[in-house]
């Protein structure tokens, strides 16, 4: 098959680049499962924006303070100012964002945030969000999707990418050939036993990325979220009880029903003190009491999260909850630019996938729908200004049946990506 661009991945950062590229080149999305099954319709929380000019050295201290100052301070300072241009394009797709009786929007607030500076629809921004990009993108005549089907390799020569291999929903193999390769596959969760992501999100553009020597950066930076719902049964998802929870004035109580520590730190050191805690205690989990939220408040803004509670037998805000900390973010990923060009030519990462070093070790919460979709439309913008400078090759002769067996595949690929993990773990334990 042969198309102009093809882009890896249905979440908000594939949608949203599609949505960005020019109108006259066919676009091809193709995506492991249904669209509505990526992470980007999972995200509760919200999505950040400044808010005001004010507000800008305070959130631009908050990304940094949380990434341990690892951050790539251009992309810190891309991101944030371009937040208002993508909210106005979501407002504009229909997105319907909470907002004050004056009409204007409303702000809530998560872990680590100075300031009150996330927009949000009750407890499911990202569906809201990514719902609406996919609506737009359905009334692209040049944007075709393929649902379940499965990127499986790209095509590379001379490090520059042709297109990609694909295992279709038949379970036949292709190649797709194109001018420009979009990675947006989303983050890597399914390789971990707890993960808040989707089980059929495994880092395959990480896997490939190591086995073609493309760029990747800070490939162990992975973020563990302090707070998911515990249940004794192995439950194939985790179910996040986003940091809003917390932000809103939820605390965290040890066994004896005592609250141990600063909820609204940063992530990471949040998890930090969970786990201290839960090994003092001998426990498998902490407790989280909603009570000190409002209730209308918390049935308005959280009914997700309540539904979920209750429908586990925690009549919540009287009962407190079991939490647990699980995999839940990658901040690390294929190295790319401000304009998400990796180290490959004709090749451009985009979303969870890509690490342009915004979050540097940790990321600040509801900054990655953010910068999801800010780098993804950037790199829309140049991958149209440059494509007359790109082209296409036939791989016709390529023994396509090594892919056909997909559990040895995926096998090898989840190898990769945790020996990597492990390698850098293993690296910087030792320079301490
Ligand atoms: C429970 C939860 C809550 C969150 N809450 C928030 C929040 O409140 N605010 C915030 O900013 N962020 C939040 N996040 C993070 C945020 O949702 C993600 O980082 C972001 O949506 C990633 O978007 P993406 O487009 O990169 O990937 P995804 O939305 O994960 O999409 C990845 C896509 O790639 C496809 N894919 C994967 N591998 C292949 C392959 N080999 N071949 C073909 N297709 C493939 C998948 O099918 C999927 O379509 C949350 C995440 C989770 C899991």
């Amino acid at each position: 098959m042969k198309t102009d661009i093809v882009i890896v991945g249905s979440g908000c950062s594939g949608l949203y680049c599609a949505y960005n590229l020019p109108r006259d080149k066919e676009i091809l999305i193709i995506t492991k499962d249904i669209v509505e099954h990526s992470d980007s319709y999972l995200a509760q929380g919200g999505m950040c924006m400044l808010t005001d000019e004010e507000d800008y050295d305070s959130y631009f201290y908050d990304t940094m303070r949380a990434g341990h100052f690892e951050n790539d301070t251009a992309a810190v300072e891309t991101m944030i100012k371009s937040s208002p241009d993508i909210v106005t394009d979501l407002v504009e797709f229909g997105a319907d964002f909470h907002r004050e009786e004056d009409g204007s929007l409303s702000y809530t607030r998560e872990g680590a945030h100075s300031r009150n500076r996330i927009i949000f629809h009750e407890d499911v921004t990202g569906k809201e969000i990514t719902s609406h990009i996919y609506e737009r993108v359905k009334q692209l005549p040049n944007v075709t999707i393929k649902e379940h089907w499965t990127m499986v390799d790209i095509l590379c020569e001379d490090n520059v990418c042709y297109g990609v291999v694909v295992k279709k929903d038949d379970g036949t193999l292709d190649t797709i050939t194109a001018n420009y390769t979009v990675l947006a596959s989303g983050g890597i969760g399914g390789i971990y036993r707890y993960s808040t992501n989707y089980r059929h999100l495994t880092g395959d553009a990480i896997a490939l990325a190591l086995k073609h020597g493309i760029e990747l950066k800070n490939t162990n930076y992975v973020q563990i979220h302090p707070t998911t719902f515990y249940t004794e049964n192995e439950t194939d998802r985790s179910f996040l009880i986003s940091e809003s929870v917390r932000g809103e004035g939820a605390v965290l109580l040890d066994k004896k029903m005592k609250r141990f520590t600063d909820e609204l730190q940063p992530r990471d050191v949040v998890t930090g003190e969970i786990r201290k805690q839960m090994k003092k205690d001998g426990t498998d989990f902490v407790w989280l009491s909603m009570k000190p939220i409002d209730r209308e408040q918390l049935e308005s803004h959280f009914p997700n999260i309540v539904k979920h509670c209750r429908e586990y037998g925690y009549n919540v805000p009287d009962d407190c909850i079991p939490v647990v900390p699980a995999q839940h973010y990658f901040m690390g990923g294929i190295k790319v630019n401000l304009e998400s060009k990796t180290s490959m030519d004709q090749l451009y990462a985009v979303g969870e996938t890509a690490c342009n070093g915004v979050h540097g070790k940790n990321r600040l919460a509801s900054n990655s729908l953010l910068e999801s979709l800010v780098f993804a439309k950037r790199a829309a913008i140049q991958m149209g200004e440059q494509y007359n400078t790109t082209k296409q090759k036939e791989f016709e002769n390529i023994d396509i049946t090594k892919y056909q067996d997909g559990d040895a595949l995926a096998k090898e690929y989840k190898k990769l990506v945790l020996d990597e993990i492990d390698r850098l773990n293993n690296e910087a334990q030792q320079a301490v």
